[in-house]
């Protein structure tokens, strides 16, 4: 349960009267533990961690922030966040979520395409975040390829290492990193903010079947890489492709950036999870390889 003492923190730094309060655990989440807090005025999603996590609710919060300032699919507003003794907290607006059906899927193509739309000024982001509970680095790049190679690819493959998977992945790592090029040559990506980690435990539509994301790793890259990790673990219908590709056209290119978008993502599974995603990894690095002939 909230403890009484963070509770009060909260009252103080929202300066909300929260003596009425009624919370209740939510469950659902990967990594935190979640509150629904309901008084007659509001309605908040309360996140709960280690005080080591502060930052990564910041980062949250900021990539939150900077989708909310673009205008283009709803999320939830940012209430308040910090850290309290040994907890980290983020408090949010609770948005009533119901899958993403019928109408819903395609107007979240049409959003996410809008964003999409919207140019950055560089590939990176202005501080660091965390993929899962990985770090996650955006060290700004004007060049995309570099950008994957480095901050992307190299640094999960570099995790990867450290957790003592050697040989045969960073062998075939190595190899990918510098054919990454050949991926490019008929194509430019453009920086757009991204979603960043737009799978479909990510992405509801509200009670009104508006689009709502939340849980963002936010960063400006290619946005096929939203758009693979889409299709990653499923969640997302025909509509919802045929509405984006309608606002904002996916190069053909796609079919084939899409495993090396998604290899970071497995990657990063294999980090956070273990073993049973080696065998993936490899095998993606092994198709890559193979259509570079
Ligand atoms: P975690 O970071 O622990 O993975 P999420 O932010 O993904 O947590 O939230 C867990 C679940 O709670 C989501 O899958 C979603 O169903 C629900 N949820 C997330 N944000 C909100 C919100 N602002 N309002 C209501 N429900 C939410």
């Amino acid at each position: 349960m909230l403890e009484p003492e963070l509770l009060q923190h909260i009252t103080k730094l929202t300066q909300t009267d929260l003596s009425q309060a009624q919370i209740h655990p939510i469950s659902g989440g990967d990594i935190n533990a979640a509150y629904r807090l309901r008084t007659p005025q509001h309605q908040w999603f309360i996140k709960i961690n280690r005080a080591a996590l502060a930052d990564m609710f910041a980062a949250e919060a900021q990539g939150l922030q900077e989708l909310a300032v673009q205008n283009c699919i709803r999320v939830p507003a940012v209430i308040a966040q910090g850290q309290f003794g040994s907890q980290a907290f983020l408090v949010l607006e609770f948005i009533g979520l119901q899958g993403l059906r019928g109408e819903s899927s395609s107007r979240m193509g049409q959003q996410l395409a809008q964003l999409h739309r919207i140019p950055q000024p560089y590939f990176g982001w202005y501080r660091d975040n965390t993929i899962g509970s990985t770090p996650q680095s955006n060290q700004r790049h004007h060049d995309w390829v570099s950008f994957w190679q480095q901050q992307r690819l190299g640094k999960q493959l570099q995790i990867a290492a450290d957790n003592g998977y050697h040989g045969q992945l960073q062998k075939l790592g190595e190899r990918l990193i510098i054919a990454v090029p050949l991926f490019f040559s008929d194509y430019t990506p453009q920086p757009s903010l991204l979603h960043g980690d737009l799978w479909g435990g990510n992405a509801s539509a509200d009670t009104d079947g508006q689009p709502v994301i939340y849980d963002p790793a936010c960063y400006y890259g290619d946005r096929e890489t939203d758009l693979a990790m889409t299709e990653l673990f499923g969640g997302f219908n025909a509509d919802f492709y045929a509405a984006y590709n309608a606002v904002y056209a996916l190069d053909t290119g796609y079919k084939t950036r899409k495993t090396l978008y998604n290899l970071y993502h497995i990657l990063n599974h294999l980090n956070l999870f273990g073993t049973g995603y080696l065998q993936q990894a490899q095998q993606m690095i092994n198709q890559l390889l193979s259509e570079l002939g």
